[in-house]
């Protein structure tokens, strides 16, 4: 058995979330600024996509797991396996990075719901590529923030010629704590600085000569800056010097100086990164000094939501190739005629726990989607309302900002848990390397550790996006749930599920109630419970959208022919199945959080 082409999109959900449940066609296509684009364009580029994503993405998936990166010492050089330098020039030659980039950056402007929907194939397929392309992403973000000098310098040939990118934050004594950062940056003049110290852990720091440059967006203390992040400023560092007009100069002084080994994404490299060691490390400071934490933060958000996407993109294929396997591998007979030697031997899918975990990778892999999809439904409407600044576009950015630590905190948790499930549907199989399960888990669990750890994004979403507002986003999120109970969406058919999700609603919101009061006894009360609080808002939240998917699937199965009959019926099973079996997890989680105790904060340390 080869694992080649292991990559199993799951398109027609995705369509769905699209066109269906979300309806872009309505609420975002043709209006500026995305005016140029219109459901044609959509499905030609997922059918574009997707040959490229099963193919040689898929390829050099494994190939990237079993072939090492090749590092040279003397130069810093980092050699990708061929198949990922395939990879990476196919994203380019196929033009998918085009998609949403700006017209004014050569890009076709598409939405968020569908840069992020595609990108789903992309790192699904490979997610060690797909962090490659970073250099496209950080090439965006420099053009809204850098000077117009800047810009023609960076931006232009950054795009033109595939440069790769980097975000460089981690210091060896600088993790979640980014503000102890102690990289220094000295003024020579202007905008231009030299930066001194050594990074860790930076993602594609050297990816050799795949790309001819890489931009490195650098967070570093001017000298005579305070502590903390707000003494951080942050500048671009290229491997190779730029001149004004976009030409390339001489090497500038920051080399990888290692590369680790690690549990999994092996053909993404994580690189050592020293700067102004043998020579100086020219930078350019971006915006003003004392900016760098703001200014990172776009690109930190981006980041932090392909890597909810990635977790959510291996759920999804992990169980797609679980399905494939338990329906052909035959073992045993039915339960029900389990004493009968003579009986037919059946597919293992037959028997009633492989359904149950089946059920269990489904339902969280669409309810996920869902929550990735209708977060960018929000990151459309702040486009659509005049973006980021403009007060008109204040509530769909904050409910935005509120869901990103769920994406990134329970997605990533989540989906580890649930590919241990899509391992064991295999029995040993799974734990082979002829199927792809074991590298699935291996590749993932990296999502709950870089861009913040999970009780990094728990304090995120209580003592900052709840806090901010004094809960009037969150509550705002409440309300949308409540008028799906309210109005009975779904009608009778879907009466047992609304009930589940208005007692989780209810139990979640007696939960939030008591940790309020009991942060006044102590915030340790908000460190103790902070996962579980983002795990049950997720599941809350989660369990609202499956419910909603769930109405239009009961409406549209009415009428559907062919395959689409097994698919709404699917979607229905998904909704009753998560509300049935995990929403009823809240109760018991906000009754811990209710009884919620310092006691192991008093402990001593020896008695650990
Ligand atoms: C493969 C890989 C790729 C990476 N890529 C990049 C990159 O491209 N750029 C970059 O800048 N960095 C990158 N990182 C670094 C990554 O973001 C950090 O590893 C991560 O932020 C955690 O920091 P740390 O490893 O120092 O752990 P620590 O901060 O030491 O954390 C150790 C433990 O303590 C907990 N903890 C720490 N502080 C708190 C707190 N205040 N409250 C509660 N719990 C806390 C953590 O949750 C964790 O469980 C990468 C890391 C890896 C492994």
């Amino acid at each position: 058995m080869s694992t080649a082409h292991h990559y199993k999109p799951n398109v027609r959900d995705t369509l769905f979330n699209l066109f269906e449940f979300l309806e872009i066609q309505k609420t975002s296509l043709g209006k500026a600024p995305f005016g140029d684009i219109d459901e044609a364009t959509v499905r030609q580029t997922i059918d574009t996509m997707i040959p490229v994503c099963t193919g040689i993405m898929s390829e050099a998936f494994t190939e990237g797991d079993r072939i090492p990166l090749d590092f040279n010492p003397k130069t810093g050089a980092v050699t990708m396996p061929p198949l990922m330098q395939k990879a990476f020039a196919s994203y380019f030659e196929t033009g998918m990075h085009l998609l949403d980039l700006p017209s004014h950056l050569g890009g076709l402007g598409a939405p968020p719901t569908l840069a992020w929907g595609s990108f789903e194939f992309v790192i699904g397929a490979n997610p060690a590529a797909a962090f490659s392309f970073l250099g496209n992403v950080l090439a965006r973000i420099i053009d809204t923030m850098a000077t117009e000098e800047q810009k023609k310098r960076f931006v232009g040939p950054m795009l033109e010629k595939h440069w790769g990118g980097s975000m460089v934050l981690t210091e060896p004594d600088a993790g979640s704590d980014v503000g102890a950062a102690r990289a220094k940056a000295k003024l020579v003049k202007d905008d231009l600085w030299h930066i001194e110290g050594v990074k860790r852990f930076i993602t594609n720091g050297d990816i050799g000569e795949v790309v001819e440059n890489t931009i490195h967006l650098v967070l570093a203390r001017p000298e005579g800056a305070g502590p903390g992040t707000k003494g951080l400023s942050m500048f671009i560092v290229p491997k190779f010097l730029v001149n004004a007009d976009g030409s390339l100069g001489e090497r500038n002084g920051v080399y990888c100086t290692n590369l680790e080994k690690k549990m999994g994404l092996k053909a993404s490299a994580t690189c050592e990164m020293t700067f102004g060691d043998s020579k100086p490390a020219v930078g350019w400071l971006v915006g003003n000094v004392h900016d760098g934490m703001r200014q990172m933060f776009h690109v930190i958000e981006h980041a932090r939501m392909a890597v909810g996407l990635k977790s959510m993109a291996t759920l999804s294929t992990a169980y797609l190739n679980a399905l494939s396997y338990v329906k052909e591998r035959k073992q045993g007979a039915d339960l029900k005629s389990a004493r009968d030697k003579n009986a037919p031997r059946v597919t293992v899918i037959h028997h009633p726990e492989v359904r149950r975990m089946l059920m269990m990778q489904k339902s969280h892999a669409e309810g996920m989607r869902a929550l990735i999809l209708f977060n960018a439904s929000l990151q459309d409407q702040v486009e659509l309302l005049g973006g980021h600044k403009a007060p008109e576009a204040a509530e769909p950015n904050a409910l935005n900002d509120l869901i990103l630590p769920l994406i990134k905190g329970y997605c990533s948790e989540k989906v580890y848990d649930l590919l241990s499930l899509s391992l064991q549907c295999y029995g040993g199989s799974g734990y082979l390397q002829d199927y792809p399960a074991e590298q699935y888990i291996r590749d993932q669990k990296i999502d709950s550790l870089y861009e913040g750890t999970t009780a990094i994004q728990a304090l995120d979403l209580l003592m900052r996006k709840v806090a901010k507002d004094g809960g009037a986003t969150l509550q705002g999120l409440m309300g949308r749930i409540s008028q799906t109970l309210e109005t009975n969406e779904g009608g009778d058919e879907l009466k047992a599920e609304r009930a589940s999700l208005g007692e989780a609603l209810g139990h979640l919101q007696a939960g939030l109630g008591s940790l309020m009061e009991k942060l006044g006894d102590s915030v340790y009360h908000v460190g103790l419970q902070g996962n579980r609080v983002l795990y049950s808002l997720a599941e809350v939240t989660i369990g609202w959208l499956l419910v909603r998917h769930a109405a239009v699937a009961v409406q549209k199965v009415k009428t559907a022919t062919g395959p689409d009959v097994a698919f709404y019926e699917g979607k229905i099973a998904s909704a009753r199945f998560f509300c049935a079996e995990v929403l009823p997890q809240t109760g018991f989680a906000m009754q811990q959080v209710q009884k919620s105790s310092l006691a192991i904060m008093e402990l001593s340390e020896e008695a650990f």
